[in-house]
C-alpha cells in the first residue's frame, strides 16, 4: 500500500495502530519543518520594526501543535475505525500530517465519484495523464505558465463540446470528466522547480498522446496541441492498465502537491510561500462537483465503540494516554446523554491583507514591498 492510503487502512481494531504509526512518521516531518520556520523567524528579514511576521509566528506555533495528539474510535459493530477528534494545523502544503489527511478524504471522494460514473456509462475508461512543463528557476513563472495553459486547453474542450467551432478541435474533447491535481516538486538534480499536473480521466475513446517535433512544430495529438499552447513543453504521457483497480489510479492523482520527503525543508517552504492559497486540485465534466469535508476528520459513526486517545512523544511516537470503552454506556436514553451545551461568544480577529492581491505573499519575508497587515474585526465565533 503506497503513502497515500491513509484511509484505506485494515478497519479492524489493529488498524488504529497502523494509522497512529503512519501519523506518527508525518508528525516527525512536521516537527521538522515547525524547526525550519523557527530558525527563519529569527532572521533579520521576517522582523519588522522588532515584532516578528505575525503570520509566520502564527503560523509556526500553530503547525508545532499540529497533532500533538489524537483520538480514534473502533466501532465494534461496524468493524470500523474513525479518527474524531485531533488538533489539526490545516496547512496541506507545509505538513505531512494534515497533508496525508485530506489526500486520503479526496481519494475516498473521488474514487466513489469515478466509480459511480463508470456503471452508468460503461463505455467510458479511466486513463492517467500527465502534463508537464519544461524545469525552470522561477518557481511562480512555471507554475503559472502550467496553469494558464491548462486552463486554456479546458476552455477548448468545453466550447468545443458547446459546438464552438471557432476553437480548434482537442484531444481533451474525448474527456467525459476528469480529477487533477498540480504538483510542484524539484527536478532531479534538485537545480530546478519541475511543476506538472496528473489527471485522471473517463474518456469513450483513448485520448492520442501523438508527438511533435520541438525544432519545426510539425506532429499530432495532444503533444502538438501542448506545444502549440506552451512554446516550450510537450512531456505528455497518456496510459491505462485494464487490470489496475480505480482506487491504485486515482491515488496517483491525490499524491501530495509537495514531496515533502525528498526535498528540503528550505525547498518545501519556498513553495509554501509561492502557492498558498492557489487551487491545486480541481475536476471537470462528470466529475465536477464532488464535495470535499471541511474538516480534517472523520464523522463519527453509531454504535458501541472502544475510544483510543494518543499523545504525540517523540522521535515518530505516538503514546497511548487512555482507553476507554463506551459499548455498555451506548443505550442510554438519549435525554441523559448530552451534556448542556454552554455558548460563549467570543470576538474573532484577523488578520487581512490590505492590498488585494497580498494574500499569496503573506508569509514572505518582509521587504519594502510586502503589504503590512492589520486587525480587522471579523465577527464572532462561537466556543
Ligand atoms: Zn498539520
Amino acid at each position: 500500500m503506497t503513502s497515500q492510503s491513509e484511509g484505506c487502512f485494515d478497519s479492524s481494531e489493529m488498524g488504529v495502530f497502523q494509522r497512529v504509526e503512519r501519523l506518527g512518521r508525518a508528525k516527525q516531518h512536521n516537527l521538522e519543518m515547525v524547526a525550519f520556520i523557527g530558525e527563519q523567524l529569527d532572521r533579520e528579514e521576517y522582523n519588522f520594526d522588532g515584532f516578528f511576521n505575525p503570520r509566520v509566528q502564527k503560523l509556526y506555533e500553530r503547525m508545532g501543535r499540529c497533532a500533538s495528539w489524537l483520538t480514534f474510535r473502533h466501532y465494534t459493530e461496524h468493524n470500523k475505525n474513525r479518527l474524531t477528534s485531533a488538533n489539526f494545523c490545516g496547512r496541506h502544503l507545509l505538513c505531512q500530517a494534515c497533508a496525508i489527511r485530506r489526500g486520503a478524504q479526496k481519494l475516498q471522494a473521488y474514487t466513489t465519484r469515478v466509480e459511480y460514473v463508470l456503471k452508468e456509462s460503461p463505455k467510458l475508461k479511466p486513463w492517467l495523464i500527465t502534463l508537464t512543463v519544461k524545469n525552470g528557476d522561477d518557481l511562480l513563472e512555471r507554475f503559472d505558465h502550467l496553469m494558464t495553459n491548462f486552463k486554456r486547453m479546458q476552455k477548448q474542450r468545453s466550447k468545443r463540446l458547446q459546438g464552438a467551432s471557432r476553437y480548434l478541435p482537442t484531444e481533451f474533447e474525448k474527456i467525459d470528466g476528469a480529477v487533477f491535481s498540480y504538483e510542484v516538486p524539484k527536478s532531479k538534480d534538485g537545480e530546478r522547480w519541475h511543476p506538472h499536473i496528473h489527471m485522471l480521466a473517463l474518456c469513450s475513446e483513448k485520448p492520442d498522446a501523438g508527438f511533435v517535433d520541438p525544432k519545426t512544430g510539425e506532429g499530432h495529438g495532444l503533444c502538438k496541441e501542448w506545444f502549440d499552447l506552451t512554446g516550450d513543453s510537450f512531456m505528455i504521457d497518456v496510459r491505462s492498465n485494464p487490470e489496475q483497480p480505480v482506487i491504485e489510479m486515482a491515488m496517483e492523482v491525490m499524491k501530495y502537491a509537495v514531496k515533502f520527503t525528498s526535498q528540503s525543508p528550505a525547498d518545501t517552504w519556498k513553495a509554501f510561500q509561492v502557492l498558498n492559497g492557489r487551487r491545486l486540485f480541481g475536476s471537470f465534466g462528470s466529475l465536477h462537483g464532488v464535495k470535499l469535508p471541511k474538516s480534517l476528520l472523520e464523522a463519527p459513526l453509531t454504535g458501541p465503540f472502544i475510544e483510543y486517545v494518543f499523545k504525540y512523544h517523540s522521535g515518530g511516537n505516538y503514546e497511548k494516554v487512555s482507553v476507554i470503552d463506551h459499548s455498555d454506556i451506548y443505550d442510554l436514553p438519549s435525554d441523559m446523554g448530552t451534556p448542556d451545551t454552554v455558548i460563549k461568544k467570543t470576538p474573532v480577529f484577523r488578520y487581512v491583507p490590505v492590498t488585494k492581491k497580498a494574500s499569496v505573499f503573506r508569509y514572505a519575508p518582509i521587504t519594502k514591498k510586502t503589504p503590512v497587515f492589520r486587525y480587522v474585526h471579523h465577527g464572532y465565533c462561537h466556543h
